[in-house]
């Protein structure tokens, strides 16, 4: 029985159920791997951000174990009184020589690192510029901001032109926010296109690459290295939780402005740092893409392959440039039911719907990682078909 005062969350929990966006967590029971005992069944696991495999790889797990043993289970404290361990600068230093940048300030997670620099830049009589389609972190850091705010249709570089041509002069700085890689359709923001706009109205350029690093680029050094544009974006953000495999995120940018994020970024400040385990581990990870560009490559043959045999078979997977696979289904209840009968042939790919994506766009988004095996792909794809044709999606 709930407690009479708490009713009012019982009324929102049945709204929830009415509008058929109730859920329960499906409960992983082991490492995040290609396969996975996902409520007690076996499955292929289809719906990891754990692009390059690192997040059980025996050489990340054993650097994890090693910290612990020398660093401790926890840091103690925030970085700014004793928390920061020597290895949280030395994952600075190998995260700056890896993104070819400047500087890097690390912070506790991707959503942490956006909270806590787009508050910490733009200021009162400042204007930020925003995709439409923006990840919720940045659209929290903005919200935090004093600065104002507007926001350009997707990838709609005139629209983007059009705020600017009216409201740049009206502002001390301007800053211009975008995903690199937009998680839900895999599709990449014009970052060429944004830079060089941006330059002609004297504009900041601030690009969240979460899905891009460790994914695109040399050796999954980003979005930014794909493009050619080292240097030109003022803060690129990445996260240490997908392709990176473990936990994390982190600004690449001017040592001035890590200067200034030292002093007024407030998950710095205010949260403890990350656990030495998770650092240790992420060095690992950051040092195996800059020997080898093996596992980049396993994660981009693994997406040909399967985004081949799934066109082949007559689905349509929209227009993604990354290993992200959206297979379009339509109605948001057809959908549900294309990802449980998936479930049931042993494939877990999580089904996406309104308010998520737009009304009649729903799809299940398969992300698919390096690894996966040809077999892993291959009874995928086949299950696909068979659910597929049962639905009358293909
Ligand atoms: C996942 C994601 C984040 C959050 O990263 P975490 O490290 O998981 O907190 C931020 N921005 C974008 C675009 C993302 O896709």
């Amino acid at each position: 029985m709930s407690k009479e005062n708490l009713k009012f969350i019982d009324a929102r929990i049945n709204q929830l159920k009415e509008d058929g966006v109730y859920r329960k967590l499906p409960v992983n029971e082991g490492p995040c791997d290609n396969l996975i005992t996902l409520n007690n069944k076996k499955v292929i696991n289809l719906s990891s951000n754990n692009y390059l495999g690192l997040a059980n790889h025996p050489r990340v797990k054993d650097a994890a174990k090693k910290a612990v043993d020398e660093y401790g289970a926890g840091a103690g404290s925030v970085r700014t009184i004793v928390g920061n361990q020597d290895l949280l600068e030395k994952l600075e230093a190998l995260l700056a020589e890896f993104k070819e940048e400047e500087a890097v300030m690390l912070f506790q997670s991707g959503l942490n690192c956006n909270i806590g620099t787009i508050q910490a830049i733009a200021d009162k009589g400042d204007l930020i510029i925003s995709d439409a389609l923006n990840h919720a972190s940045i659209i929290d850091g903005v919200r935090l901001s004093k600065a104002d705010k507007a926001v350009y249709k997707h990838n709609d570089m005139d629209d983007l032109k059009r705020i600017l041509e009216e409201k740049r002069s009206d502002y001390n700085n301007v800053l211009i926010i975008t995903d690199a890689v937009f998680s839900m359709d895999g599709d990449l923001a014009p970052l060429d296109d944004i830079v060089s706009i941006a330059k002609s109205y004297n504009a900041l350029t601030y690009v969240d690459d979460a899905h891009g690093s460790g994914v695109l680029g040399k050796s999954g050094r980003g979005t930014i290295d794909h493009f050619g544009l080292h240097g030109e974006v003022d803060f690129i953000v990445g996260t240490l939780s997908k392709a990176i495999g473990v936990v994390g995120g982190y600004v690449a940018t001017k040592h001035n402005v890590k200067e200034w994020l030292l002093h007024r970024a407030r998950p710095l400040l205010f949260s403890t740092a990350l656990p030495p385990a998770a650092t240790a581990a992420t060095i690992e990870s950051v040092k195996m893409l800059m020997e080898s560009e093996s596992h980049t490559k396993k994660l981009w043959d693994n997406a040909k392959y399967f985004k081949e045999g799934l066109k082949d078979l007559g689905f349509d997977i929209g227009h993604s440039q990354t290993p992200i696979t959206p297979v379009m289904i339509g109605e948001a209840s057809k959908t549900m039911e294309f990802s449980k009968a998936l479930l049931e042939e042993g494939v877990f790919v999580s089904g996406i719907v309104f308010p998520t994506v737009p009304k009649g766009t729903g799809r299940c988004r398969a992300m698919i990682s390096a690894s996966h095996t040809k077999e892993n792909l291959d009874e995928a794809i086949e299950a696909f078909e068979k659910v597929g044709k049962s639905l009358g999606v293909i």
